[in-house]
């Protein structure tokens, strides 16, 4: 499952909330050379790296997809996305649209969610009230959230982050529509029983 959105969207906290009820849910720990926020903690929010050793880790081939986003590259590293496929272990991830769209097209079982706010003001908002950007940095998010929303068709489903819970509930519910699908059981076991 792959859930992007705007900076400020609060998908952070929606997927940190998620985890803590699907404990089984692995999650896929992104590479950053971004520099660590006040309360982020090495190996959980991020590996913190810095770009050279990033350059060197992406011409070896360790990442599935990476970009550059607001002057900072990210990163979704390759070993243990394969590893959690093979074992056929659910996973989250959350990476921006054009990492998300790359992940589908390497994995077309892919769920890919959108989470948005209900308007541009609530965003502003959000960014500004976090307090961990800077102008210039809340500046470029902003933009590059108004080039991401023109690609959510090519997300299979929109949830508008209007209340935790509420937004919660509806990932939940796209978690446990997704499970029942036939197109994933696997071959030569029974279907589970209701
Ligand atoms: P932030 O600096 O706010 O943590 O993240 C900035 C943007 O980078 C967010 O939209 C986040 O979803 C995205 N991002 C985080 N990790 C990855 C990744 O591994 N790959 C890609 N393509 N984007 C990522």
């Amino acid at each position: 499952m792959v859930v992007s959105g705007p900076s400020g969207s609060g998908k952070d906290t929606l997927v940190f909330e998620l985890r803590k009820i699907e404990p089984k849910l692995a999650y896929s720990v992104s590479v950053t050379t971004r520099a660590p926020r006040a309360g982020e903690i090495e190996g959980v929010h991020y590996h913190f790296i810095q770009r050279p050793e990033f350059e060197r880790l992406a011409a070896q081939g360790e990442f599935l997809e990476s970009r550059e986003y607001a002057g900072n590259l990210y990163g979704t590293p390759k070993h243990f996305v394969e590893e959690c496929m093979r074992s056929g272990r659910d996973l989250i991830m959350k990476p921006e649209v054009s990492g998300a769209l790359a992940i589908k097209r390497r994995f077309p079982s892919a769920v890919l969610v959108f989470l948005t706010v209900p308007s541009n003001e609530v965003l502003e908002r959000r960014l500004a009230e976090r307090g961990t950007d800077s102008q210039s940095d809340r500046a470029a998010r902003l933009a590059i959230a108004q080039r991401e929303a023109a690609q959510v068709r090519q997300y299979d489903y929109l949830i508008i982050n209007d209340t935790v819970e509420a937004a919660l509930g509806a990932l939940r519910s796209v978690l446990a529509a997704e499970r029942l699908k036939t197109a994933r059981l696997v071959q030569g076991e029974p279907a589970p029983t209701p």
